[in-house]
């Protein structure tokens, strides 16, 4: 049986994150997309609607949403505005290889203090040198008696300057390779840990990415997650896991972005007639409204095999990839039915096409989803060298 109906609870979760989406989200959006300040106000207010807390599990206070629930929300979200999404997302991002893959002594210690105060977190896998090619990285952990020291750099990292604690992911054994990357939990009153450069970003300007460094920063061994070595399967799957996600937001910004259009060709009149009569616009919204259906789609199914606790690196890749290309071209679409005004800041349409850029690029690159997707559509090759 196929069900592609929502529970009540699903229901009532979608109304109450568009709700806070609408009231609290969109109205502030333009003004934090100017980048001179972060949305503390709205976060704090996120916060306390549960959705910085809603995936970490109940047990751990938290919300405990399913990953069909958390697409569910996401799309509304990023509807309201994509830069404050990707703060509360990346937050997300962070808490999830603790309760993938923490103890439960690591569970108590490090998520359960999240739901109790507002607080961010950070994921901090990207380098200078080491982007797409993450089994690359350079920093190192190295054990010393009863903790690791890491020293090296960061890059790109969402939340890296207002985060109350940091997942690293630091090499224990550099002869290795990505075999021998780890993944640590780092308080961020640890000293030695130096917040740099913050961004100026083309999108996302409510979002907060910094470089930072690690200078001899000391953790307990207590602190490692999993196992030594375990630090590139850690990332992989927490990615599976947020994907979905991604792809939802892209689906959330296509959305903003087709009603914003569809309402101005309903109104804007040239050639004595709205030009939503003109079958060139109203067949491109067509296009459009099919197109974000079959996006939230892919992201539904990748987040119930999720659910259902099955293999979805595949889908995962297809929903971000699919979602995130699909916002890109919606909001040039509907930029275009905007014509000159389109173009213009004091629309809401540019700052949609700038935040969908993103969207194609974070949590791996639209190439390296095309990557996986095809290693795993094609299967082996025999005599491939
Ligand atoms: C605003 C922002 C926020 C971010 N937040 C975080 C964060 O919180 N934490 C974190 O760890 N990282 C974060 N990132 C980093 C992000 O995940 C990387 O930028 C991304 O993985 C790409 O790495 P790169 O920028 O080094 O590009 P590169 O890897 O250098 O890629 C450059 C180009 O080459 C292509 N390419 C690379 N390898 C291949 C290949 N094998 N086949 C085909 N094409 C390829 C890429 O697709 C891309 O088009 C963030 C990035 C941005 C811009």
């Amino acid at each position: 049986m196929i069900d592609f109906s929502l529970t009540e609870e699903q229901q009532a979760l979608r109304d109450m994150a568009h709700e806070f989406a609408a009231k609290e989200m969109k109205p502030n959006a333009a003004k934090y997309d100017r980048g001179d300040q972060f949305p503390d106000d709205v976060m704090q207010k996120a916060f306390e609607a549960g959705f910085i807390t809603c995936q970490i599990p109940e047990a751990y206070n938290g919300g405990g949403l399913s990953d069909v629930d958390t697409v569910i929300i996401s799309e509304e979200l990023a509807w309201g505005c994509a830069g404050m999404y990707t703060t509360i997302m990346a937050s997300s991002l962070a808490f999830t290889p603790i309760f993938l893959f923490g103890t439960d002594e690591q569970k108590r210690k490090f998520l359960q203090p999240f739901t109790d105060k507002m607080g961010l977190a950070a994921f901090c896998l990207t380098e200078r040198e080491a982007g797409s090619d993450a089994g690359a990285l350079k920093t190192k952990a190295l054990k010393a008696g009863n903790e690791y020291v890491i020293n090296g750099s960061k890059c790109f990292i969402t939340n890296g300057g207002v985060a109350r604690l940091y997942i690293v992911f630091a090499n224990t054994d550099p002869e290795k390779g990505a075999r021998g990357i780890s993944a640590f939990i780092v308080p961020r009153e640890t000293p030695g840990i130096v917040i740099g450069k913050e961004e100026d970003k083309m999108g996302h300007r409510a979002s907060n990415t910094v470089e930072m460094t690690f200078e001899d920063v000391k953790v307990p061994a207590e602190n490692l997650l999993g196992k030594e070595g375990l630090g590139f399967l850690v990332a992989m799957r927490t990615l599976d896991h947020t994907r979905a996600p991604v792809g939802a937001a892209g689906v959330g910004v296509a959305r903003a972005a087709l009603e914003y259009a569809i309402d101005y060709a309903k109104t804007r009149v040239q050639f004595g007639k709205p030009i939503a009569l003109f079958q060139n616009t109203a067949f491109k919204i067509a296009q459009m409204a099919m197109e974000i259906n079959a996006a939230r789609h892919l992201v539904w199914h990748a987040a119930w095999l999720l659910d259902q606790g099955k293999s979805c690196g595949k889908e995962s890749a297809m929903a971000k990839c699919f979602g995130s290309d699909l916002a890109m071209r919606t909001t040039l679409e509907c930029l275009q039915i905007f014509g000159g005004y389109g173009y213009m800041k004091d629309y809401p349409m540019e700052k949609l096409v700038r935040d969908s850029k993103l969207l194609q690029i974070y949590e791996g690159t639209n190439e390296v989803q095309r990557l996986v997707i095809s290693r795993e559509v094609i299967g082996p090759i025999k005599d491939a060298k």
